[in-house]
């Protein structure tokens, strides 16, 4: 929902001020329309009906993967993709994985998103309606920044989105902003952001040399710098910053890369998560073994580190396989 100018035609028909935030409350609740809003008069809603429509997005297809996750593919009003991940864990856990852009202007090697035409930053609505969506479905408790587009190039509007998600029951200290390292966005997220938001770095890998090759943003902004930030956000916030690394074959899973990936991170400002690489054509990802070798070195180093589990693989679904491809070949649900 478009929350200024649901303000904005608020304001136009003279209604009172705690209006705005009667409707938010329902739609943040998980509310399924106006009509459900008991405690606004019945002639409001309908006008609000016609004058601001329930979400600034339209779902256009939704996925559900074997594993219980589901992808939703949706479009802005004025026809951009945007992607949503939710993912549901056997201790109950359901994490909410949104967009920040459509596309993306990074070109990452290994991440099908940078391959697709990058749209436009995301509004803090469209953010948001992204975990509306969701949230008519089922509670969520977690929320992760980690779907389309680079957060901190649209720091504001994700800020704003973010700082609005307890509402929708999702605690700071469960909402995660992840990047590749983009420096103005983060040294402002560092120095400037007070709530217990969660960070997440893009790392991938342990030397300048390697991350340019398969992350050209290094180039701009390179890894000496980026850990420097994240690790005042550590010294600021005394919470560990989530290091992101994808495990290619061959590419950077070796047992000297994780020596010097363990020497850069130090033992006390990181948690390691490596993924498993979800294949989107250049590379193979590494085998099992090579994945608890690489976390056993870290292990020895004093650097907790887990791998994180795969979902949605089946739909596109996972981690850096948001390309909204106008098809996938999986089942696809009733739209709502
Ligand atoms: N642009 C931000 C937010 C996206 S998070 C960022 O990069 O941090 C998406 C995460 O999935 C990032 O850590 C990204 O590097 C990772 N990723 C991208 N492509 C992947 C792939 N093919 N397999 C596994 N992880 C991938």
């Amino acid at each position: 929902m478009d929350l200024e100018r649901l303000d904005a035609v608020l304001v136009d028909l003279g209604e009172p001020s705690y209006r705005t935030r009667q409707v938010w409350d329902w739609a943040a609740r998980g509310g399924p329309g106006y009509e459900a809003m008991t405690n606004v008069p019945a002639s409001l809603r309908e006008r609000l009906a016609e004058a601001v429509p329930f979400s600034t997005l339209t779902l256009e297809e939704e996925s559900q993967s074997r594993d219980g996750t589901v992808k939703a593919l949706f479009r802005t009003s004025d026809g951009h993709p945007v992607e949503s991940v939710l993912m549901r864990y056997r201790d109950g856990r359901r994490s909410l994985c949104v967009s920040s852009q459509s596309g993306c202007p990074l070109t990452c090697s290994f991440c099908a998103t940078g391959a697709m035409r990058f749209g436009r930053n995301l509004t803090p609505s469209e953010i948001l309606d992204q975990a509306l969506h969701f949230r008519r479905l089922e509670r969520l408790d977690h929320c992760v920044f980690m779907g389309m587009g680079e957060p901190m190039l649209n720091l504001d509007h994700v800020l704003e989105a973010a700082r609005r998600l307890p509402d929708v029951g999702i605690a700071h200290r469960r909402t995660t902003i992840s990047t590749v390292g983009w420096l103005p966005g983060l040294r402002r997220f560092v120095d400037e952001v007070e709530e217990p938001i969660r960070l997440a770095l893009s790392l991938h890998a342990p030397d300048d040399e390697l991350r340019s090759r398969i992350m050209p943003v290094n180039d701009r902004y390179p890894i000496a710098d980026v850990i420097a930030a994240c690790r005042r956000s550590f010294e600021r916030r005394r919470r560990r910053v989530f290091v992101e690394y994808v495990m290619l074959a061959g590419v950077n899973d070796g047992a000297e890369q994780a020596r010097r990936l363990a020497a850069l991170l130090g033992r006390e400002a990181f948690t390691v998560n490596l993924i498993p690489y979800n294949p989107t054509g250049l590379y193979d990802g590494s085998s099992r073994g090579a994945i608890a070798s690489f976390k056993a070195v870290l292990g020895r180093a004093g650097i907790p580190t887990t791998v994180r589990l795969t979902r949605g693989r089946d739909i596109a679904a996972a981690c850096g396989q948001l390309a909204a491809a106008p098809r996938t070949r999986s089942r696809t649900t009733a739209t709502a």
